[in-house]
């Protein structure tokens, strides 16, 4: 499958950082990640700090998945809101999930320091604004429900959104503890840095066969040769769905598109993430160089060529719809890609083992929350694998 269209802003703008070669030996490892994308990279640096012999192998080039493709939006916020959450899987279940998110956000922003990445982290507030008055009440519920349960929220009202965002809108939450990165960039300085303590890399070394024995799993790879491991972490994004035996996913096709640099943001745009209740959803938010970033439009996933096809057309709407939101703002197209994503039935991810795999371990952080997911996985994963109870696991895990 094909996770996103060609001309992804982040690897036009960082191109090819780093190089690996294709698996050209047989070799053993303690742990091996299948997968070099955000979720891959992060297992990759908990492994390694943990001190498990590590090797990580991918299909294609590193972080060419959806994490080429991606926003980059870091938010606690889920695609499910708290109140409706909390309905929906109950109070300990949504608040932690809610509160584990708001912590990811932090440990990325460990992860970067650790590694020195210029992939501009930057922390944010975001603001969480009413796409048509009859969801206006349910905004205010879900301000009421966060603020309830200690999160930093302030409700703002239609002047006050025009006065300090140039928004038309009848009201918002806005929130303390958003951030935004360049998740291609991030993956690439996680996997270099580690490859400097002894992380083994392969791209374009596809899995295509597996066998699981009891202590051990041998994985055979398209270019012939085998890898012996004690443990698999797969951080295989969306692709996934392919080989799990039960439907785990809905897949969707989200769109996005960025201005030039345009060097008279306003301060308050640039220190915000936007998104709004529409459904679906539009999301935005500026990038460390002055950009405007632009997503939304999603739609049901049918296949690459469809969800391609449509590309113009959903520029001129995302634009159109941008400047309804926000009419005062420029925007100068620069460029536009298209990328499949996934909603699971809570807005939850799937990270932890499965039945059917044994000595294996899954991070799947789908939904609009990817990444703050994938950080999760890196505790949740390494506490499943020396035994450690962690709460999360229950929340998260398999046939749930
Ligand atoms: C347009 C768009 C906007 C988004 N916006 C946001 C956002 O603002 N915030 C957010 O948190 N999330 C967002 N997401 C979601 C986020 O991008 C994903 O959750 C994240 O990139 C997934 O990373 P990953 O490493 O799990 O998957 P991927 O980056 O897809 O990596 C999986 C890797 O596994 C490899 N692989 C698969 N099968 C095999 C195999 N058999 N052998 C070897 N390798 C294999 C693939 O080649 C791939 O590189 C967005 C997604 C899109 C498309």
């Amino acid at each position: 499958m094909n996770v996103r269209s060609n001309e992804p802003f982040w690897l036009v703008q960082n191109g090819l950082l780093h190089n690996y070669p294709s698996l050209h030996q047989d070799i053993h490892c303690d742990v091996l990640i299948v997968g070099s994308g955000i979720t891959g990279s992060l297992m990759a640096h908990a492994c390694i700090k943990e001190g498990y012999q590590t090797a990580l192998i991918d299909k294609r080039e590193i972080a060419n998945g959806s994490t080429s493709a991606t926003t980059s939006m870091l938010q606690y916020e889920l695609d499910t809101p708290l109140h409706k959450l909390i309905d929906q899987i109950g109070e300990a279940a949504a608040v932690a999930s809610y509160k584990s998110c708001r912590e990811a956000i932090y440990k990325i922003q460990e992860v970067v320091n650790e590694v020195k990445s210029c992939c501009g982290f930057e922390l944010k507030k975001s603001l969480y604004f009413c796409a048509q008055s009859k969801d206006l009440k349910d905004l205010k519920k879900e301000y009421e429900t966060r603020k309830q349960y200690g999160f930093d929220v302030q409700w703002l009202e239609e002047d006050q959104l025009k006065a300090q965002y140039g928004i038309v809108s009848q009201g918002a939450i806005l929130s303390a503890d958003g951030a935004s990165i360049d998740a291609f960039k991030l993956a690439h300085d996680i996997l270099y840095y580690n490859v400097q303590k002894g992380l083994q890399v392969f791209d374009k070394t596809e899995s295509i066969k597996i066998t699981y024995q009891k202590d051990k799993i041998f994985l055979k790879t398209q270019t012939g040769h085998a890898i012996t491991t004690s443990k698999i972490i797969y951080c295989t994004g969306y692709e996934t769905q392919h080989f799990l035996p039960e439907k785990i996913v809905k897949l969707k096709s989200t769109y996005a598109c960025i201005s030039e640099v345009q060097h008279t943001l306003s301060p308050a745009l640039k220190d915000t993430l936007f998104w709004n209740t529409g459904k679906p959803y539009l999301y935005l938010r500026a990038t460390d160089e002055g950009r405007i970033l632009i997503g939304g439009e999603d739609e049901d996933f049918k296949n690459a060529n469809k969800r391609d096809l449509l590309l113009d057309r959903k520029e001129y709407k995302l634009k159109k719809t941008f400047q309804e939101v926000m009419p005062h703002t420029v925007y100068h197209a620069d460029f536009m890609w298209a990328g499949t994503f996934g909603e699971t039935k809570d807005s939850l991810p799937y990270i932890g083992e499965h039945t059917k795999f044994p000595n294996s371990y899954f991070v799947l952080g789908f939904g609009g929350n990817g990444i703050t997911f994938s950080a999760i996985g890196m505790t949740l994963i390494i506490d499943l694998i020396n035994k450690q109870t962690n709460p999360l696991s229950h929340f998260f895990r398999f046939g749930r």
